[in-house]
């Protein structure tokens, strides 16, 4: 609305700068022409008057000059007043004359003195008088008239002035009247104009109006103004085009922000704008999975660790921390890492007792400024630190102790912590699949006859394995093995040739299996084998070739002779048939046990109806 005012104003100013411009240049060339005209007609008359006494004089008939002058005044009502006034020449050789015929004021004076035309205009409130006082000097025209027979006076001196007051108050007037109709038409001419642009210009004006608020608003993230206008053209099209722009806005914007809701909490990253919102959100994005890719590849949980370290220093400037490692079976911490000395604020106990931290012992972040001493595991009362803790796994958790200066220091470290906690939530897996990894290659987890996991393993790892299973949607075929009369090798050829069996069968089931699948040593000669992701028909398949390969093996048991054995497999799928491996586990065995009281020497699946069944509970 502001623009328009302005706008409107402009028009009007210029609109009566022209009529003022009009009005000035008018009145002066009407006051020009008025004063103009005025003195020709005052020389017209002063030239009659001239000639007029010329006339008197040569006819000798001066004393009539009086009514002559009269008729002129009376016959010309512009002129206001006609006298004479004779030089001091004349006044010598003639006397002073009728009374009119005196100076009266200075102009008369001046004329008689210079023998000039004096011409004045005398304005004031009631009229306008132009005063024109012509001097008549003695002349001589060829046998006409000769002035200088009669006065006794030099060729062209001065012999009286005629002076005449017009009044021009008319012609003021109707330049007056002029000009206020100059004035009406202008100003008629100024309202229609003012109002026709009003009425152009007020939708254009409600579309600016509509445009700035729909902006104002998408700044803040609305995208659900709705533009509309009264006009028509390129001003409908541009309204058309932005209601289709805002609605694409509001939809891809709503999309964007509730994916980005499921990486990241709302109001983690805190902006007046939720579009800057949204971009430093993806920044982080972004930095948080080029940073899960790298650690991916990286070869052991320091390698991580140190990654998360460089994280600290890199991107978030911190320079004073510690970094440690808990064993939450043991409750023991170990130091991983720290900048410098100062890092290290925690009592010595601790280490041995991680529940002495505040931060681990409540799992949140513990922040000094909360309360005063609120960590008394802390070597001094006066510490600024922002601790956070992260638990990985059942067996490891982390902590972070970040040391300020000052409790300005603190706020900045807290403003960091939900991004910090991202590379923590990043790097989560990739440990946990570390701390894996290191228990698969720990040797104390394998049978020693056969290099196979032992139950130990499977008692340790299952969790862990089954809580990966559940989060990755992965499944495992459960098989449970076992050699059919295995005590008669034993008993007839002795427990030497019972472990080369037991060993041939470690062979066959790491030959038959691939690297994700897992193969266990579950008790003497009863195995465990879990297949990664594999199908029913998969699973079948290697049963099959697991139980006809062994079926083939022949042992020499010494004296030429030989000998052959079988295998009993009972087979489960998890998820499919219990929602534990431990279930499945159970299951399998279920499965194998049927397959021994059914002739063994056989694959059997398991089925919900084995269960039910008394004798197999
Ligand atoms: P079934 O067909 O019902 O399985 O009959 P089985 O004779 O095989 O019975 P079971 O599976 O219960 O027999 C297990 C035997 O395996 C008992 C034990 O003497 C023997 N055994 C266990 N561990 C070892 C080992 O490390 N070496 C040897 N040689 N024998 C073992
Ligand atoms: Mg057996
Ligand atoms: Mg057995």
């Amino acid at each position: 609305m502001k623009t328009k005012l302005k706008l409107l104003l402009i028009v009007a100013g210029m609109l009566l700068a022209l009529t003022t411009a009009t009005i000035i240049n008018v009145s002066l060339n009407f006051r020009d022409y008025s004063i103009k005209s005025a003195t020709e007609k005052a020389k017209l008359t002063a030239t009659i008057v001239k000639d007029g006494l010329t006339a008197h004089m040569v006819n000798n008939i001066m004393d009539k000059r009086e009514y002559f002058m009269h008729q002129i005044s009376a016959n010309n009502k512009e002129v206001k007043a006609l006298w004479l006034a004779r030089s001091e020449n004349v006044i010598q050789q003639y006397g002073e004359g009728s009374n009119d015929e005196t100076v009266r004021d200075a102009i008369d004076s001046k004329v008689l003195e210079s023998g000039e035309t004096i011409k004045k205009v005398i304005e004031n409130a009631q009229e306008t008088t132009l005063r024109v006082t012509i001097p008549y000097k003695a002349t001589v025209d060829n046998g006409n008239t000769n002035c200088l027979s009669c006065h006794d006076v030099k060729r062209g001196a001065t012999l009286g002035v005629i002076s005449m007051e017009f009044d021009i108050s008319d012609m003021r007037t109707s330049g007056m009247i002029t000009i206020l109709k100059i004035l009406g038409i202008n100003l008629l001419f100024l309202i229609i104009v003012l109002f026709l642009l009003n009425h152009y210009i007020n939708p254009f004006m409600q579309l600016f109006s509509t445009m700035q608020n729909g902006i104002k608003k998408a700044y803040s993230g609305d995208f659900s103004h709705k533009f509309e206008t009264t006009l028509g053209g390129d001003a409908k099209k541009i309204t058309e085009q932005l209601n289709t722009l805002f609605t694409k806005m509001q939809k891809t914007f709503g999309e964007i922000k509730l994916n980005l809701g499921t990486f990241i909490p709302q109001g983690s990253v805190s902006s007046a704008d939720p579009l800057h919102e949204a971009s430093t959100i993806i920044h982080e994005l972004s930095d948080v999975y080029k940073f899960k890719k790298t650690i991916e590849l990286d070869a052991n949980k320091s390698e991580v660790y140190n990654r998360i370290i460089d994280i600290f220093k890199l991107k978030y400037n911190l320079r004073c921390f510690s970094f440690y490692e808990l064993n939450n079976r043991t409750n023991e911490r170990n130091l991983f890492y720290a900048t410098d000395e100062e890092a290290l604020i925690c009592q010595e106990k601790i280490n041995k007792d991680a529940q002495l931290c505040r931060a681990n012992r409540t799992k949140s972040v513990t922040v000094s400024t909360e309360f005063p001493n609120l960590c008394q595991a802390c070597l001094s009362e006066k510490q600024n630190y922002v601790c956070i803790p992260f638990v990985i796994n059942n067996d490891v958790s982390l902590t972070v102790s970040f040391i300020g200066e000052d409790e300005n220091e603190v706020e900045r470290i807290k403003s960091c912590v939900n991004s910090i906690k991202h590379y923590f939530e990043a790097a989560k897996p990739v440990i946990e699949s570390q701390i894996l990894m290191e228990k698969l290659t720990d040797t104390s987890l394998r049978d020693g006859m056969t290099g196979l996991y032992n139950r130990r393993f499977l008692e340790e790892l299952i969790d862990q394995v089954m809580h990966q299973a559940n989060r990755l949607k992965e499944t495992y075929s459960v098989m449970m093995l076992d050699v059919d009369f295995f005590k008669k090798v034993n008993d007839t050829y002795g427990h030497d040739v019972g472990d080369r069996v037991i060993i041939a069968i470690g062979k066959l089931l790491q030959e038959s299996i691939r690297e994700s699948d897992l193969a266990i040593r579950y008790g003497g000669e009863e195995f465990v084998v879990m297949l990664h992701n594999a199908s029913e028909e998969g699973t079948e398949e290697i049963a099959k070739k697991i139980h006809s390969k062994f079926s083939e093996l022949v042992f020499d048991v010494g004296v030429g002779e030989t000998l052959r054995k079988t295998l009993s497999i009972g087979i489960s799928m998890f998820p499919k048939d219990g929602d534990t491996i431990w279930k499945c586990i159970k299951f399998a065995d279920t499965a194998l046990y049927v397959a021994k009281t059914t002739g063994r020497n056989k694959i059997v699946h398991y089925d919900k109806k084995m269960a039910e069944s008394q004798d197999l509970r």
